[in-house]
């Protein structure tokens, strides 16, 4: 018999095959020729027969020529920094889309000349939030600080509370973050209190504005006093607020939550949020407040380097504009809708044999804003080991290991999802 390593397929025969073809287009010939060379290599070991190369190699190629996969968000945690924060609305997506190509970003249609950059976006963020003056944006919160500090308090003072001495996630802390700039830090108070007093004998001739943090992802308790951004009003320098989350007004789920126009009301002469938390939009770092400070933000030569692409200006609009975001609907999620979503796929699960049960659960919104709030919601209950495979299944899925239970939460899943979940657990059992 023929020794079956001469009949393996040559890689041009191969990539003549027509879905092999079809994949070179999709995904560029180097992807395909790689996954053509391993099946081949398997082939000449005798794993597969020669004839199956074709179809190796088809199995082995990747959806995309990304390798971002999408996750299925079971955790209860409705802005998971680990799985890129807010979802997306489908009308960002199509936004995305639109901009992907060539794109109006920096042009006037209508007379063909050079426009402001991403106008339309900061129209559609001071038509969201009519307080604020002027608004610039950049590519998230932590840029938004740098430049607020470069452009503001250059060689000077920002005055910050010892007790919003933040930090934001994965070793990062805000006041690193605003001295790198070389600006100083005129630290006013201690960890639980601080009093107005402490901040008007901070203010001088080298501050440049007086800085609030809002603690997003930590609560203080017990014997505890702040200075609002109210009481600071007069003050005799700016002062900014980084409320972190981008709310733009009040929410009815989270009363306690700082939001954009609020913050302007009670004086801020500038506000700090970011774009893919609680406004649910891409990454993005929002400042809003008085023109004069806008202008130099915008003149300081940091803008630049911190300027976002036409991706981010697109979605941004998008979700401005468009309908509820996904993150949005997650906050206002019925109690018993969830349960009743619940009840339905434990016992579909239940009827192919699964031990699933349904159970009350507590959401968060996670690192993005709104610490201590526990949300009402519903889940399903799995054994343990069933974590791992659907975290490595197609579509992943995230669940939340409790109690050496697996949950699956619903709160920050669309119920349009709850198919792809039950199969996605279907094909791990
Ligand atoms: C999240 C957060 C930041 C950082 O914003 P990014 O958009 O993640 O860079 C800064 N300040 C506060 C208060 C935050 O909550």
């Amino acid at each position: 018999m023929a020794d079956p390593r001469r009949r393996v397929p040559g890689t041009d025969r191969v990539l003549d095959a027509p879905d092999v073809a079809a994949a070179v287009s999709r995904l560029g010939r180097d992807l395909v020729k790689q996954a053509i060379h391993q099946a081949q290599r398997r082939a000449r070991a005798g794993l597969v027969e020669p004839d199956d190369v074709v179809a190796e190699t088809l199995a082995a190629l990747p959806a995309s020529a990304s390798s971002a996969r999408r996750v299925l968000n079971a955790t209860g945690v409705l802005l998971h920094t680990n799985l890129g924060r807010a979802a997306l609305s489908d009308s960002a997506v199509q936004a995305l889309h639109e901009a992907a190509g060539t794109t109006d970003v920096e042009l006037d249609l209508h007379t063909g000349r050079r426009g402001p950059r991403g106008a339309a976006t900061l129209r559609a963020l001071l038509d969201a939030v009519p307080r604020a003056e002027a608004a610039h944006v950049v590519n998230n919160g932590a840029a938004a600080l740098v430049l607020a500090a470069t452009a503001l308090a250059r060689g000077g003072e920002i005055v910050l509370a010892r007790g919003e001495m933040v930090e934001i996630g994965d070793g990062f802390r805000i006041p690193d973050l605003l001295t790198s700039t070389g600006a100083r830090l005129r630290e006013v108070g201690t960890t639980n209190r601080v009093r107005l007093d402490d901040y008007r004998d901070a203010v001088g001739p080298d501050t440049g504005f007086v800085l609030k943090v809002h603690p997003s992802n930590f609560v203080i308790e017990g014997f505890t006093s702040s200075v609002p951004v109210s009481a600071l009003r007069g003050i005799g320098v700016p002062v900014v607020a980084d409320i972190g989350s981008g709310l733009l007004h009040p929410h009815p789920v989270l009363p306690a939550e700082p939001d954009a126009s609020s913050t302007l009301a009670d004086g801020a002469d500038l506000v700090i949020a970011s774009g893919d938390k609680l406004l649910g939009g891409p990454q993005a770092g929002l400042l809003l407040g008085r023109c004069d400070l806008v202008r130099r933000l915008r003149r300081d030569p940091l803008a630049r380097a911190l300027r976002v692409d036409k991706l981010t200006l697109a979605a941004l609009e998008a979700t401005l504009r468009g309908p509820a975001t996904p993150t949005e609907r997650a906050l206002r999620r019925d109690r018993e809708h969830l349960r009743h979503r619940a009840e339905a796929l434990a016992d579909a699960l239940a009827a192919a044999g699964i031990p699933a049960d349904p159970q009350a659960s507590s959401a968060t919104v996670g690192g993005g804003g709104a610490p201590g709030v526990e949300l009402p919601s519903a889940a399903v209950a799995l054994p343990e080991h069933y974590a791992k495979p659907l975290r490595t299944g197609t579509p992943a899925v995230l669940a939340r290991v409790e109690r050496g239970r697996c949950l699956l939460d619903l709160a920050a899943l669309p119920p349009e999802d709850d198919d792809v979940l039950r199969r996605a657990v279907l094909a791990v059992a």
